[in-house]
């Protein structure tokens, strides 16, 4: 049994298909035999091309035909006369087919890269996925794609970056397991949107597993068996089986408001990263969405998006809510959210830097796009501005000056837009929390975003596992803080909610109830438990349990005694 970290709920058991990027370096070596070697290449460029249309019929398929084309994009640039000739004349040379086909895959990368035109230039990329393919399969090496996996598959790799975990073909795996990564890392988030039991963070897993061998992945305890005993197996089949009967259990609450023991009700809504994700909120009975993570538009793309293309994205989910409320939070690059075309500087503390709020209003045009695509989709919905890593009362100040300056310009382009669109504060620095009751007079709603505050406060990475012990929401000072956000946003009359994963756990929830937050954010597959949890705790139980809880010193004495209370 290996122990990794618990961030995705469930139990998958499958076959895993072991993730490593292959190795393609290579001695360049001159060889004797022209047509021997013409025919490795050629046989090399046959198996990119099958397995490239079987990919791109697979995606047209379950994805789209729009990125179907990508692929077939690659068949027709790996068939092309031009490049053809260019490796074969190479190798009629003495040249070997390795040396060959990577020095013309860098000709024709520099060629595009260097084009003025971006969508010319979006070519290098698929200039080096070809690379990639012909490469491995000339060195006799196997790629991956985990887009394309047999059913039951429990992908082991050693990271998983949030677009690998976009290409998930969800409907064939049933388990991941990482080398690196915590419980609020992108990926983490991301596994448990698509419901997929993850285990991120076991040592050395894509050499301890093989391709083939039988897995279990307990996504809740964070354990990952490889080949398992019978025994083990049959006790992991029968928690599956008890795990979806529970599941069923929770459809007593679909449909259902959420309110609490006393009656009083609360807004359970969902986080989201694209528009598509909508889908799986309503699915799952959610009554809004309180966080939509923009950042994930501009990670998928090759650029950055334009004013029409975020406000396709927004007015998709404004749409598709049908007025239910939409909290989308403006782009919050840096730190762990890296977006390559954007080429910020490597900082000494990019977790300290120039980041989220900063770079956007340091980049007033650019921001300008994203608010106005976001104020021109709010004609089509409920849709709210909330501001990520705000540290002083300026920031929320300068961004509802640039909402202002947008809004004047849409008018006066007679382009519609909600004039009282609500703009917020996500409450995720310690800063933020200190000042809260001014910050919630210059706000219309706080979203608690636990992920962030939880580290800024304890000074602790949420993706450091040596320091697991300080990156918990049950810290004291962590506790004081959230009762302090939300007390002071009461005070003010203004909507407080939490869309950090702490919104979700069913110890921490009589404390938020106790504290009197309004709406909890939660992800699409835990909003029936949630809602559950809620309903099972008066105001005066969740009182009682939180002046005990408050009066503890240590996460360990919180955590003891939130696990004795549990109903
Ligand atoms: C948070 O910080 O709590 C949050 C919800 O945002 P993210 O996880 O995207 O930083
Ligand atoms: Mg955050």
């Amino acid at each position: 049994m290996f122990q990794g970290v618990n961030a995705s709920d469930g139990i998958g058991i499958g076959v895993a298909q072991v993730a490593v990027e292959p190795d393609l370096s290579y001695t360049p070596k001159a060889h004797g035999d022209p047509d021997a070697e013409a025919e490795r290449y050629n046989q090399a460029l046959n198996k990119f091309v099958e397995r490239t249309r079987a990919q791109a019929k697979r995606m047209a398929e379950t994805v789209g035909e729009e990125e179907a084309q990508i692929m077939v994009g690659h068949i027709n640039m790996a068939q092309d006369p031009f490049m053809i000739d260019e490796i074969q004349s190479r190798i009629g040379q003495g040249m070997a087919a390795e040396q060959a086909t990577d020095e013309v895959c860098d000709m024709f990368y520099n060629m595009f890269a260097g084009m003025d035109d971006p969508l010319m230039r979006e070519r290098a990329a698929d200039v080096q996925d070809i690379r990639t393919g012909l490469m491995a399969n000339l060195l006799g090496k196997e790629v991956i794609d985990l887009s394309v996996l047999p059913p039951n598959s429990i992908v082991v790799v050693a990271e998983l970056t949030p677009s690998m975990t976009a290409d998930i073909d969800k409907d064939n795996v049933v388990g991941i397991v990482t080398e690196t990564g915590g419980r609020t890392s992108h990926s983490a988030i991301i596994a448990r949107a698509l419901e997929i039991p993850a285990v991120l963070s076991v040592p050395n897993c894509t050499t301890i597993a093989r391709t083939g061998d039988t897995c279990v992945v307990d996504g809740s305890a964070g354990t990952v068996y490889v080949n398992p005993t019978d025994d083990e197996l049959k006790e992991f089949r029968e928690k599956a089986a008890q795990l979806a009967e529970e599941k069923k259990a929770l459809e007593a609450y679909r449909g259902k408001e959420t309110v609490t023991g006393d009656g009083d009700k609360v807004l359970l809504v969902a986080n989201i990263g694209n528009p598509d994700d909508a889908n799986g909120a309503l699915e799952h009975d959610a009554e809004g969405v309180g966080l939509f993570r923009s950042e994930f538009l501009f990670m998928d793309a090759k650029e950055l998006p334009s004013e029409e293309d975020q406000f396709a994205a927004y007015q998709k989910v404004a749409l598709r809510m049908k007025g239910k409320p939409v909290i989308i939070r403006t782009l919050d690059v840096g730190g762990d959210k890296e977006i390559p075309y954007m080429k910020l500087k490597k900082e000494e503390n990019p977790f300290m830097g120039y980041r989220a709020v900063r770079y956007c209003l340091d980049n007033p045009e650019q921001y300008k796009v994203q608010l106005r695509a976001l104020l021109r989709a709010s004609a089509f919905g409920d849709i709210k501005i909330m501001v990520p890593l705000v540290t002083c009362i300026e920031e929320i100040r300068d961004v509802k000056k640039l909402v202002e300056e947008c809004k004047e310009e849409l008018k006066a382009e007679g382009v519609k837009f909600n004039p009282d669109i609500e703009v917020g504060t996500m409450v995720e620095t310690p800063a933020a929390s200190l000042i809260a009751d001014d910050l919630a007079e210059e706000c219309d709603f706080f979203s608690i975003g636990t992920n962030d505050l939880i580290g800024y406060t304890m000074c602790a990475d949420r993706g450091n596992d040596a320091i697991a012990y300080l990156y918990q929401v049950y810290q004291p000072a962590v506790l004081r803080s959230i009762k302090r956000i939300i007390t002071e946003g009461n005070k003010k009359g203004i909507m407080v909610g939490m869309c950090g994963e702490a919104a979700a756990d069913p110890l921490f929830i009589p404390l938020l109830v106790s504290f009197g937050l309004g709406e909890f954010s939660v992800s699409a597959p835990s909003v029936l438990r949630t809602r559950k949890i809620i309903s099972q705790w008066t105001k005066a139980e969740a009182d009682a349990l939180a002046e005990k809880v408050m009066k503890l010193k240590t996460a360990g004495e919180v955590r003891e005694c939130l696990e004795a209370n549990a109903k």
